[in-house]
């Protein structure tokens, strides 16, 4: 039974970069990352540097084998590929492992796909070691709006979604939306479900609308948790709007549209300090009470 529930945690909560202004923060300076855990899988979204961290995690997991997780398999979604959301790739240990086996599983952006993109990022003028050097064991999967990944015990089946056969005893399925909002090939938004229905919907580098983003409201209707981007105050959004990002007025009028139990406040700017960022979370709680900033190292659990 306790293989049905799903873990939550929180690794990287930063946008564009890890702040360098050298302010101390409790919320975190870490570039995207999320964990997922269920049943024996790491799930895993985005590779900001907030997936050294979570690397660094599985390492003492496996040293300890105190998890239930297989700590040298990792299943890795991602929303898109800029950089603030690969750039801790080539510093995850588990790459450098050969008992490593890794799953990319990702949309192409533009023309480029997951691979073209780190190949690029591990190519000899911007890292030492090039992809083909690396010891561990990669699987690409592609991934789009009409597909489907359900997890079983065993691993992962990538569906088309009109596929409605499914899998049998799918202990999480995962789905996304692409969002046409972020420059230059938008940035996928996406739903971790467990089969109780409850879910955490991860609405990343997604500029609002006023009155709210209707397609991700239907998206995310009923979430458990909406973990969306607010990176700019509303004078911020004003010099910055079209840069594809939100403010928590934004994100709190789709959290109360859709419906969701919790709100967190995400993509914090990284000039944002502890006192900036609490004051946005007491303003957006005036409209959405269960709105937090997200923080590193929060976790949840979901049955
Ligand atoms: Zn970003
Ligand atoms: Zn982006």
């Amino acid at each position: 039974m306790s293989n049905q529930s799903m873990r939550f945690k929180i690794y990287g909560i930063r946008g564009s970069y890890p702040p360098t202004a050298g302010f101390p923060t409790h919320f975190g300076v870490n570039t995207t990352c999320f964990r997922f855990d269920v049943g024996p899988h790491v799930v895993v979204l985005d590779a900001g540097t907030g997936i050294i961290n979570l690397g660094a995690d599985l390492l003492k997991e496996a040293r300890e084998q105190n998890g239930s997780q297989n700590p040298w398999r990792m299943f890795i979604f991602f929303t898109h590929l800029h950089i603030d959301h690969l750039m801790g790739f080539p510093y995850l240990p588990q790459i450098y492992f050969p008992q490593s086996e890794i799953h990319l599983i990702s949309p192409k952006i533009v023309n480029y796909s997951l691979a073209d993109a780190l190949e690029m990022l591990m190519s000899p003028a911007l890292f030492p070691v090039t992809l083909d050097e690396l010891q561990s064991t990669r699987i690409y999967h592609d991934f789009a709006e009409n597909r489907v990944a359900y997890f079983t015990e065993e691993g992962v089946h990538i569906l088309p979604s009109l596929n409605k056969k499914g899998v049998d005893k799918w202990i999480l399925k995962v789905s996304a939306i692409r969002n046409y909002t972020h420059p230059k090939g938008g940035a996928y938004v996406y739903k971790f479900e467990t089969p109780a229905g409850n879910s955490v919907v991860i609405a990343t580098d997604v500029e609002g609308f006023i009155g709210g983003d209707q397609r991700i409201i239907n998206f995310a209707k009923g979430a458990s948790i909406l973990v969306h981007d607010a990176q700019y105050t509303l004078p911020e959004y004003a010099m910055f709007q079209g840069f594809g990002h939100s403010t928590y007025e934004m994100a709190c009028h789709v959290a109360k549209e859709a419906g969701v139990q919790k709100l967190l406040l995400f993509h914090h700017d990284p000039k944002h300090d502890d006192a900036v960022l609490s004051e946005l979370e007491a303003a957006a709680q005036k409209i959405f009470p269960e709105t937090y900033m997200a923080a590193e190292s929060m976790e949840f659990t979901l049955k």
